[in-house]
């Protein structure tokens, strides 16, 4: 299979450092905020990425951090605090607000039926592993101290800006040292940030202080993964300078690092950039509490390549509502095919569907393009539509579109049993169709509808769904 290669700008061969395992490393939240369709949707990315490797038999480990310790999380306490009330100060606070969010995360995560990672390391849980790899920085030269911070000299990293394809000269002549930093080059990041009064801290060999943001994933991903792993994932917005720094920190300290850099584009809400200040901002819960289907979102994330950007409208949604339901229709005549008239040995027996399998899976295998794997699904649809009489080929087709959902961690699945009185109800109005007492046919057809359920009248006789 290929992947893109964000390092290389190319799709590229992909083949696993060990043979039938994949290690995955994607940056996980920041947890000082409400967790939105954004998050979402780079979570749901990487998890069907997940998902389909183990469709292939691989074993996958997969890591997603937690920074829980971060200028933004500090922030969100002091505004919490009640100035001159008893109660906890910053460094509880910052522990309560960091806590509360990836509480949310997680129950977020749940709603949206997206996995948890097999691994989750917070950054507070691995500070003397970060000092380790810090003290290795300084050892090879590449970080020096300055007035108990940290920083890593760039102009000792050999491919700086290789991944974001920029040129370090010219990035350096576009920043400035800011007053009070105390770094020799304008583009050195912070691997260690000395303590401020008040502020969550930690003892290490340059005082008390707390770790730089970049430092955490290199320190993680090696610990977990090893030196070398197969992919390091994240949104595009990571490429520079997250991602560009982790690299330098962890070619510095000798270390292979990750194989393919996949990034997933990023979410707009008609076509603008979403933030609270904008008003357009839509929290995970929020839209549950409106659409109660996470389906949804997620048929919006598939109907896109995952490197291009998204643009979000309620429109939209209500079209993949639309795409929902034609599926779960369909999926619900096969089914109900192979009840009526499959020989049990034809049941789920792959035919001709195994054509949409291939199609599915050489999609999947370019680059996960899910825009035309989902099309894969549509076509199977469309075909077990036109031949729904043949029970062999309706069964094998519900049987891989259940196999493709799951992959694409979609709940579509069969509608199941009707109440005894809602088929009474059924009979009586086509015997009275049947008699052409249409006025009574209609009041029934409504008053079914107002229970939940919707009657489709085809060339084969009337057909009943749940309403969605
Ligand atoms: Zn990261």
């Amino acid at each position: 299979m290929k992947i893109y290669n964000s390092l290389t700008r190319t799709k590229e061969e992909f083949i696993p450092l060990k043979p039938g395992h994949i290690g995955m490393y994607v940056c996980g939240p920041t947890v000082y905020d409400e967790p939105h369709i954004g998050h979402a949707r780079s979570a749901y990315i990487f998890d069907v990425i997940r998902r389909y490797f183990e469709y292939k038999k691989y074993g996958v480990t997969f890591v997603r951090n937690v920074t829980d310790v971060d200028d933004k999380i500090i922030d969100k306490a002091r505004k919490e605090l009640v100035p001159e009330s008893p109660g906890p100060r910053v460094i509880e606070k910052t522990k309560e607000v960091s806590e509360k969010y990836l509480r949310l995360y997680h129950e977020d995560m749940a709603l949206l039926g997206i996995r948890a990672p097999d691994k989750e390391p917070k950054a507070t849980e691995y500070i003397p592993k970060m000092i380790r790899f810090i003290e290795l920085l300084i050892k090879k030269s590449h970080a020096y101290q300055a007035d108990g911070d940290v920083y890593f000299d760039i102009k000792t990293a050999v491919e700086y800006g290789k991944l974001s394809n920029q040129n370090p000269d010219k990035m350096e002549s576009g920043a400035r040292i800011l007053p009070g930093e105390k770094k020799k080059g304008p583009m050195d990041f912070a691997l260690w940030k000395k303590a401020k009064e008040g502020e969550p801290s930690w003892d290490s060999p340059w005082g008390r202080g707390r770790p730089g943001w970049h430092i955490e994933c290199s320190a993680m991903s090696s610990d977990i993964l090893g030196e070398e792993f197969d992919i390091h994932g994240g949104g595009i917005d990571l490429i520079f300078p997250h991602h560009e720094n982790e690299i330098a920190q962890s070619e510095g300290a000798g270390k292979k690092f990750a194989k393919f850099w996949m990034h997933n584009g990023l979410l707009t809400i008609k076509g603008e950039k979403m933030a609270k200040s904008l008003g357009n901002f839509i929290s995970i819960k929020g839209f549950m509490a409106g659409y109660k289907d996470a389906d949804l979102l997620k048929l919006l994330f598939l109907n896109t390549h995952y490197r291009h950007p998204v643009d979000y409208t309620e429109e939209k949604i209500a079209g993949m509502k639309a795409e929902k339901e034609r599926i779960t229709i369909a999926l619900d005549k096969m089914k109900r095919a192979e009840d009526q008239s499959a020989p049990a040995g034809a049941k789920g027996k792959p035919g001709k569907s195994e054509e949409f399998r291939k199609k599915f899976e050489e999609a999947m295998d370019d680059d996960f393009n899910m825009p035309l794997a989902l099309a894969a699904v549509f076509e199977l649809v469309n075909e077990a539509n036109k031949n729904i009489e043949d029970a062999e080929f309706a069964s094998a087709a519900a049987k891989l579109i259940t196999e493709i959902a799951s992959v694409f961690g979609l709940k579509i699945c069969f509608q199941g049993e009707i109440s005894s009185d809602v088929k009474v109800s059924i009979q009586m109005r086509n015997d009275a169709r049947k008699s052409g007492d249409y006025k009574e046919a209609d009041r029934i057809r409504k008053e079914l509808l107002g229970r939940g359920v919707i009657l489709e009248d085809t060339k084969d006789g009337t057909i009943w769904r749940k309403k969605l």
